[in-house]
């Protein structure tokens, strides 16, 4: 059967369908059956690393204690962050096989029957992590120094968004700087971060601006607290021109938790109140999706100011 006239007028010029077979035919991007997944060349490796890089040198101005997290996460952690009340449809979860030979048995009569043998598994104690700083807040728990604490968290995190969209993946890399303490202290870090960060993708030759935001909160309930998330001006974004003609997009977050990790994970400034934390989020790939989108597709030939920027 053939298309229906919008459908393939949707499709023709689609400028995220575009940049996305531009990376894949540069090879710098390799994709697999699920949209949104690729696995990724030297050079856009190369890319990340230096954007690593730099995050680290702001890092270690703040003193801040560098984790390397893995992309999955307790799911006792999961379960305190209340990620499943706001964003079901993001999340993903590890199943595993816990059977017998007679179980065993049947699995494998299943998969050969190309039957339901996912029904045989059961939940594993983790889930695939949806933001890096997630999995530093149970390791917080108790009395913080007066202060508080600064953290770099980098991991890759999983978020079930298939799209076509090349910034837009399911498995992607965050690294983030974290302030844990004082409810003044976490809104300098978030404000100070954002400056930062902006200061940085400018170098990078990347025009980017702050704006208010708010998180795709799901269903009816989520748009009330969307709406207030955006009021209070808890969640700035940092976006940037990929797409010409379309929205910009978010490379870099920052984000005011006021004590929504500090109480549920027992965290307490110096004083004995629940701690307030603040994280500015790296989308690393997606910086490195606008960076390719914007100098072209082989970094050896970008502006000098910013291979110096990015690889000094
Ligand atoms: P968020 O926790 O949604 O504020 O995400 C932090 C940052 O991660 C965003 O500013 C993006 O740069 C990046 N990010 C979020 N979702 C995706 C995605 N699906 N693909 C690639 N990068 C993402
Ligand atoms: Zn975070």
């Amino acid at each position: 059967m053939s298309e229906p006239a919008h459908d393939r007028s949707a499709v023709v010029g689609d400028p995220h369908r575009e940049l996305h077979d531009r990376l894949i035919e540069a090879g710098l991007l390799f994709a697999t059956p699920v949209q949104g997944l690729y696995g990724r060349s030297e050079t856009y490796q190369e890319v990340v690393r230096a954007l690593d890089a730099m995050v680290h040198r702001w890092a270690l101005t703040l003193e801040a204690t560098t984790i390397h997290v893995p992309p999955v996460l307790a799911r006792s952690t999961f379960d305190a962050t209340n990620y499943l009340q706001s964003f079901p449809d993001l999340m993903g979860s590890v199943h595993i096989f816990s059977g017998n030979d007679r179980t065993h048995a049947e699995l494998v009569r299943r998969v050969e029957a190309g039957g339901d043998w996912q029904a045989l598994l059961e939940p594993g104690e983790v889930v695939l992590s949806s933001a890096a700083c997630h999995a530093l807040y149970p390791m917080l728990s108790g009395r913080l120094p007066a202060g508080g604490r600064r953290f770099e968290v980098n991991g890759l995190c999983f978020r079930h968004e298939p799209s076509v969209d090349p910034a837009r993946m399911q498995s992607f890399s965050m690294h983030e700087v974290v302030y844990v303490g004082d409810p003044d202290d976490a809104q300098q870090h978030r404000d100070r971060g954002l400056r930062v960060a902006l200061a940085r993708l400018a170098e990078l030759g990347l025009e980017a601006e702050a704006v208010p935001a708010n998180d795709p909160f799901f269903g009816r309930l989520g748009t009330a607290l969307a709406a207030s998330q955006l009021e209070e001006e808890l969640k700035l974004e940092a976006v940037t021109p990929i797409f010409a003609g379309r929205e910009r997009t978010a490379v870099v977050s920052a984000n005011c938790h006021r004590d929504h990790f500090g109480q549920p994970f027992g965290i307490e400034n110096d004083a004995g109140a629940p701690a307030h934390s603040a994280c500015v989020a790296f989308g690393v790939d997606r910086i490195t999706i606008a960076l390719f989108a914007r100098h072209g597709l082989d970094p050896s030939t970008w502006p000098n100011e910013v291979r110096s920027a990015l690889f000094s």
